[in-house]
């Protein structure tokens, strides 16, 4: 073949690729462009899973009719002028791309009218060219239809998941938009059913339910946190509630909203310990920067951003999420004294509920549950991080767990996660003086790798902080003089090793993640051992120490501390009670 330039045509269709790749993908860019004109209102008809019809109308500025036909044009836009604009960027479009995009590969009527005309126009396009265009009496604002999605590129219909999927990633899509923008009133029908229908009256609480069920929406904790010209606010779920995956985070960036593994890592972080590994939680997190700090133009479909001042970012989004959690979980010191503490405590959602959202969520990670009659694990949310209940020591079992009774049934606690998780407490709650430390009877030289020396030379004060008393002594050489108190025992250069490796793997970037890091490797190494025979005096002590944990139920690194066997589950189990 001879070199040719596309003609525009095929050039759309290409380009249309990456901004129109599902029906959920042209229902975004219609309510972008419907939120950018400024509308009060956004009606969002769909039928078919979007593949029939997808229709958003809106009260909006309008396009004046000399302007329509270039409105479709390919890099059309009104809201850059130029390169530069894009670091003031208000508005969520800038590309000019949409409207081109998605008439090229549909058949597309634009209908609008401004405040100043008297009458508006009808614009109609199929795959890329205009069929006709005519004056028409219309009310002020603009409706877009997009009727026969893929029309010029039917393959691209194959790629399509179950059109109950796509329904819902257009459910799920608008809700987002209406969380973000609570004062705009938004309606969305499919093949005919009211779905999402919410206010406009600047109450985010009001819509969340729309996005999470009315159980999850009411348990929603509030985050809110204001820095050096950033702001972080929204909704994250209670550490009770969890997801298989990702996929109910969500965060919009000045009002757009943004696919970004950094700001999600960083909220999950933000839970640290207090989730089950592979455990995930649910939000939707609004952050405000200065326009000129986040680069908006990464991305066809603008779903990703780039931050000036990443780390920044990050850490906020830690911060104020950790904050929000720590002041909705009990703290202790304000609990009431211990013989009243007990509470019967519900699971904060019922069983039934997670497991309906479990089966709504295509790519869940849960397995089936157990056989029939084998439930042997709790259900998820019994590993609530709430406070437990007076435990009454029975014993220990096979020198690795320890069995307790409380009002509410039995609990198995394996020692070593238990212990774990108390020394971790301990020493994320000491005062910044620096932790007890422990001299060594003669200062130890240890020799590292260089990379490895490179890590510890830098994690210096955090060590000395944590009881280390180190120096560097050459190029890849450090003098120990002391070691952290909990570490009594064990040789200064494996605890060194283990803390290295640690560093190696680690790749959060942020140093308070680090520090916790630390302090569990430190912990596991000092925490009591599984197949350890303990008194009945240290049995009892931990459960006191138990007790007085803030997340008394995971071990510093997600797993659970223990399994508790409810009155009603064992009531079940031995078929006293229900029909199994
Ligand atoms: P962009 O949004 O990136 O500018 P689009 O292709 O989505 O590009 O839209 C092109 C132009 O058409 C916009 O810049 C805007 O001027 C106009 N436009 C599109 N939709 C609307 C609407 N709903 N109300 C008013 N103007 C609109
Ligand atoms: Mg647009």
């Amino acid at each position: 073949m001879n070199i040719q330039i596309l003609p525009d045509e095929v050039a759309s269709q290409i380009a249309a690729g990456e901004v129109v790749e599902r029906p959920a993908s042209v229902v975004k860019e219609l309510v972008e462009n419907a939120l950018d004109a400024g509308a009060a209102n956004i009606h969002v008809r769909v039928a078919d899973a979007g593949k029939r019809l997808i229709e958003v109308s809106d009260d909006g500025c309008g396009i004046a009719m000399e302007e329509m036909q270039v409105a479709m044009a390919r890099h059309a836009t009104s809201k850059l002028r130029t390169a530069d604009d894009l670091f003031h960027i208000k508005s969520l479009g800038f590309r000019g791309e949409a409207l081109a995009s998605i008439s090229s590969v549909s058949r597309l009527t634009l209908e609008s009218k401004t405040a100043d005309e008297a009458a508006g126009a009808r614009l109609l396009i199929e795959g890329g060219k205009e069929k006709s265009f005519e004056p028409t009496g219309l009310t002020r604002g603009t409706t877009v239809r997009v009727e026969d999605l893929f029309l010029t590129v039917p393959a691209r219909l194959k790629f399509l998941k179950t059109d109950s999927t796509e329904r819902a990633q257009i459910d799920n899509l608008v809700a987002r938009y209406a969380l973000a923008y609570p004062h705009v009133r938004f309606q969305l029908e499919q093949d005919g059913h009211n779905g999402l229908m919410t206010p406009g009256n600047g109450n985010r609480r009001e819509v969340l339910a729309g996005l999470y069920g009315l159980d999850l929406a009411r348990q929603m904790i509030e985050v809110l946190m204001q820095e050096e010209g950033m702001e972080l606010d929204g909704f994250i779920s209670p550490i009770a509630i969890t997801r298989g995956t990702r996929k109910d985070i969500t965060f919009f960036v000045n009002g757009r909203w943004v696919q970004d593994g950094a700001l999600s890592s960083a909220l999950i972080q933000a839970y640290h310990t207090m989730l089950m590994v592979g455990r995930f939680p649910a939000a939707v997190l609004f952050l405000n920067l200065p326009p000129e700090s986040v680069d908006v133009n990464v991305h066809p479909a603008k779903a990703e951003v780039r931050f000036r001042h990443q780390d920044q970012v990050f850490s906020l989004v830690q911060r104020g999420v950790r904050r929000a959690l720590m002041a909705s979980s009990p703290v202790p010191g304000i609990q009431p004294p211990r013989w009243n503490t007990y509470q019967p405590q519900p699971p904060l959602v019922s069983p039934d509920w997670q497991m309906a959202s479990e089966l709504a969520s295509e790519e869940s990670a849960l397995p089936e549950e157990s056989p029939e009659n084998l439930p042997v694990l709790p259900p998820q949310s019994e590993f609530s991080a709430g406070i437990l209940p007076l435990l009454r020591l029975v014993g220990q079992i096979g020198a690795t767990y320890i069995i307790a009774e409380a009002p509410d049934g039995l609990y198995l606690i394996d020692q070593h996660a238990a212990h774990e998780r108390i020394l971790f407490e301990r020493m994320m709650d000491h005062p910044s003086g620096g932790l007890p430390s422990q001299a060594l009877l003669q200062p130890e030289m240890i020799e590292l790798s260089v990379p490895a020396a490179r890590l510890i030379n830098e994690q210096i004060p955090t060590l000395v902080h944590f009881g280390f008393d180190i120096e560097p002594f050459g190029p890849a050489t450090f003098r120990v003089r002391a070691i952290p108190d909990l570490l009594t025992g064990i040789k200064p250069a494996s605890a060194l090793q283990v803390l290295v490796e640690d560093f190696e793997e680690d790749e959060t970037p942020l140093q308070s993640q680090r520090e916790a890091r630390i302090i569990a490797r430190v912990c596991k190494r000092a925490a009591v051992k599984a197949g350890q025979i303990l008194t009945e005096q240290e049995q009892k002590a931990l459960l006191l120490d138990l007790e007085k944990c803030r997340s008394p139920r995971t071990c510093p690194h997600g797993r659970p501390t223990m399994i508790h066997l409810s009155i009603d589950l064992l009531e079940r189990q031995f078929g006293r009670k229900g029909a199994r």
